[in-house]
């Protein structure tokens, strides 16, 4: 921890892919069978960074892990096999909420590179089927490697240069229960990338060791320093970064940011038998996170069809403690009791909560029946 309390270290975060192997067979792994597990992160950076250590964080974060970042990861065989897959703990919440049951079928309406695409494969099985809409082709590329990569290649069928808006009556993806909404976005929670050389990180091993926290060359303030610690990521999210915008927030930027991720979600809203629909993004604004969500419950649609946000005691990271910002949420048409009810089903992460980023996620669920739609 930091003098003001913050933490700044980012560990390599793991999600294990349940298609090829479980969290056990990974942990037992020549790679992994001599990491001890610690009931902490702060455990595996000030105790002794060289040694071997993992942090399981199942309860929130189901077949999800964490390894010290010096560790390498990308020239193992259980990473190049696609058993295991680098992926930030932040970018595993959507699919998490979204919580599709084994079967089910859903969409990812805005899929590469493909890192929730293949970890919702992983949630419905081989019996369910995941349609992965992406509209631009070569991103596209990328999404079918990594299907392949992970075996998931019989339960998701790519949509390559698609435009998820144009999926509607008479096209199979139309029918889907589930879909999860990771629109592009500004990208500000995302944390800079560096050289994982731990002896390039301006960190003395022994102040490490010794529980202090690092002492920078520069002077930084804390989210850059958290930037400095980012978690590397392999060339497909690599490519991700580099789809999200251009770091610019302007005010006109984030307002047709705002509009696009606005008629991306009413579109789901429309699918007929919709069930829950979750909208993401890994930004720290408000404009596209709860000013989004304001703007489509205030929407025509989302009062017709009963489209709702889902209450934090019925969300699977009910026990996760940032949420929506209620103060964010004054446009929404509801009273004040709403309004908190909203912003507590709500998740948001900041960029120092070592989870990988900054990121927002949201269910969105239908109440009721519309004539026997829903199934
Ligand atoms: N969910 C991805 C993952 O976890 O790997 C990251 C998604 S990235 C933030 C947003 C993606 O949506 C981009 O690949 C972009 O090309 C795609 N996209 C944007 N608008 C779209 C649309 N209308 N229909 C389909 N894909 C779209």
């Amino acid at each position: 921890k930091t003098a003001n309390g913050l933490t700044t270290f980012n560990p390599r975060w793991i999600r294990v892919n349940t298609l090829k192997m479980t969290l056990e067979e990974s942990l037992s792994s020549p790679m992994f069978s001599a990491f001890e597990e610690v009931s902490g992160m702060s455990d595996m950076f000030f105790f002794d960074i060289v040694r071997k250590y993992y942090y399981p964080k199942a309860e929130l974060l189901p077949n999800i892990f964490a390894i010290h970042p010096s560790h390498d990861v990308t020239s193992s065989e259980l990473y190049k096999s696609g058993k295991i897959i680098l992926q930030s703990a932040s970018s595993c919440l959507p699919a998490i909420m979204l919580d599709p049951p084994m079967g089910s079928t859903v969409v990812d309406g805005c899929a590469a590179p493909g890192n929730k695409t293949t970890h919702l494969a992983a949630l419905v099985g081989d019996s369910g089927k995941v349609f992965a809409v992406e509209r631009d082709r070569r991103r596209a590329d990328i999404l079918e490697k990594m299907i392949a990569k992970a075996g998931a290649e019989n339960i998701v069928t790519t949509l390559k240069a698609t435009d998820f808006t144009t999926i509607t009556e008479g096209h199979p993806a139309w029918q889907a229960s589930y879909l999860l909404l990771d629109p592009s976005c500004s990208g500000s929670g995302i944390l800079q990338r560096v050289d994982w050389d731990i002896s390039k990180l301006n960190l003395p091993i022994s102040d490490a060791r010794s529980g202090q926290p690092s002492r920078r060359k520069r002077k930084r303030d804390e989210a850059s320093q958290q930037d400095s610690l980012a978690q590397p990521e392999d060339q497909e999210s690599q490519q991700a970064a580099e789809e999200v915008e251009d770091g610019d927030a302007s005010k006109e930027r984030l307002q047709s940011l705002s509009d696009f991720q606005v008629a991306i979600i009413l579109h789901a809203f429309s699918f007929p038998r919709a069930k829950r629909v979750t909208y993401s993004t890994c930004s720290i604004h408000a404009e596209e996170n709860e000013h989004v969500v304001a703007r489509v419950l205030n929407s025509e649609i989302a009062k017709e069809r009963g489209w709702e946000v889902q209450s934090r005691k019925d969300n699977p990271l009910s026990t996760w403690h940032r949420r929506g910002l209620v103060s964010e949420l004054s446009n929404l048409e509801a009273g004040s009791e709403e309004r908190q009810r909203v912003a507590d089903g709500c998740v948001r992460v900041n960029r120092t909560d070592s989870l990988g980023g900054g990121f927002f996620v949201v269910c969105f669920v239908r109440q009721f029946d519309d004539g026997g739609q829903l199934g």
